[in-house]
């Protein structure tokens, strides 16, 4: 493991913001990722008996602040795919599961799965970042999460010093949330598990999701009437496309903030002045499961609708006091992007603006999706 220090952090997030960290290291294997985290507790050449750890995969869910990271920051690198074929022909079972190195591009799982002809995970196409961060916030997009598929995954207990496989219930999976994201030691600011392996159950022969209305509508479009797993994947690389900016060329990490659960109540005074507000019934657990029986009793609305039609912000952009611009994006206001040399105080402002506009119109109050790091 090769240590270095005071590396800017900015190159490796998606934001292309954000001051340095006081290390920083790759690790490409497990006995590296042990190293590094063994040196974190306690470092050789450091007075301090414990250092906070970041771990990073591709930095596209974070804004790193501008003072930097004051610890040590693991950029994971463990990479390849592996398949293991559970088939059991007395049950006619047809799944396979698949796992992939923490480290590995999150496409490139997608498209692996997809042109092996393996279900399951298609609708989250080209969705930034690595294998590793998927379960942390149980990615979702077009109909479809992270949690739907995954069987288990591997990571390091940084307490107990020790390699652990946690099964999906002990993820504790909700709307773009896991135990990952809350299981933090407070006072060394250490997570408790980082993630080396991710498997996945995926199937052979199965269903495609194509309910979700830009997808049925791409479909319609181009009168395809039925699509292929590859069809499927092309539309969502499409549809991200003309929807999303490209992250290669705008700082953005993606949505910035999650779509608010509100109550039955609320959401029916929420109609009455807004009547074509979109929310459909929030789903425990996994918010997608097609398990609509399980249903919180709470209702889940679109707070890109909200930003766009109540509160007036898609495509604003403004002038920051350090020259630089940041806004959200014109296609899809829940995404906001920054450049010119905005800075992350800049977006944490324009940020903290947006939830203001959305409390005082609708009383609601928003969270980010995006990881604040400093
Ligand atoms: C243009 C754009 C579009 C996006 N679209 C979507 C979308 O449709 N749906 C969606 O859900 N997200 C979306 N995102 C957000 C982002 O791509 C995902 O959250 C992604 O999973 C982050 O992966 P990463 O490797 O970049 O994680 P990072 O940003 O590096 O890390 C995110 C968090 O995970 C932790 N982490 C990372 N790796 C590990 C590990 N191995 N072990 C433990 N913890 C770890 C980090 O410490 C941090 O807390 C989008 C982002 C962008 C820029």
């Amino acid at each position: 493991m090769k240590l270095s220090e005071n590396i800017s952090l900015a190159q490796y997030t998606t934001f292309k913001i954000g001051g340095k960290a006081r290390f920083f290291c790759v690790v490409t294997s497990e006995d590296e990722l042990v190293e590094a985290v063994e040196f974190a507790k306690l470092p050789k050449d450091s007075k301090t008996h414990s250092l906070p750890i970041l771990v990073l995969g591709g930095g596209s869910n974070m804004l790193v602040s501008d003072a930097g990271f004051d610890g040590i920051v693991i950029k994971n690198e463990i990479s390849g795919i592996k398949v293991e074929d559970k088939y059991i022909k007395d049950i006619g079972d047809d799944d396979l599961f698949v796992s992939a190195g923490a480290g590995e591009s999150w496409d490139n799982l997608v498209e692996y799965s997809v042109r092996n002809g393996l279900y399951g995970i298609e609708n989250l196409s080209a969705i930034p970042g690595t294998v590793g961060a998927a379960p942390v916030q149980n990615i979702g997009a077009y109909g479809a999460e992270a949690a739907q598929t995954i069987s288990n995954v591997r990571a390091l207990d940084t307490k107990m010093m020790k390699f652990v496989e946690l099964s999906k219930e002990d993820c504790k999976f909700g709307y773009r949330d896991s135990i990952f994201k809350h299981e933090r030691d407070l006072v060394t600011k250490q997570p408790r598990y980082i993630i080396t392996v991710v498997s996945f159950k995926l199937v052979k022969n199965g269903v495609l999701k194509i309910d979700y209305k830009d997808v049925r509508e791409y479909f319609d479009k181009k009168n395809i009437t039925v699509p292929t797993l590859t069809d499927l994947r092309r539309s969502i690389i499409e549809i991200r496309t003309s929807k999303l900016p490209d992250w290669k060329e705008w700082g953005t990490a993606g949505s910035f903030f999650k779509n608010p659960s509100v109550t039955v109540v609320k959401f029916a005074e929420l109609k009455d002045k807004y009547p074509d507000l979109p929310g459909f019934p929030e789903i425990g657990g996994e918010t997608n499961s097609s398990d609509s029986s399980n249903t919180t009793g709470d209702m889940k609305v679109s707070l890109g609708w909200i930003l766009d039609k109540v509160c007036d912000v898609r495509g604003l952009t403004v002038d920051t006091a350090s020259g630089g611009k940041v806004g959200t994006y014109s296609s899809q206001a829940l995404v906001i992007i920054a450049r010119d040399g905005a800075t992350a105080a800049d977006v944490l402002d324009f940020s903290k603006e947006l939830i203001r506009r959305v409390k005082d119109k609708t009383g609601i109050v928003i969270e980010a999706e995006v990881e604040w790091v400093c």
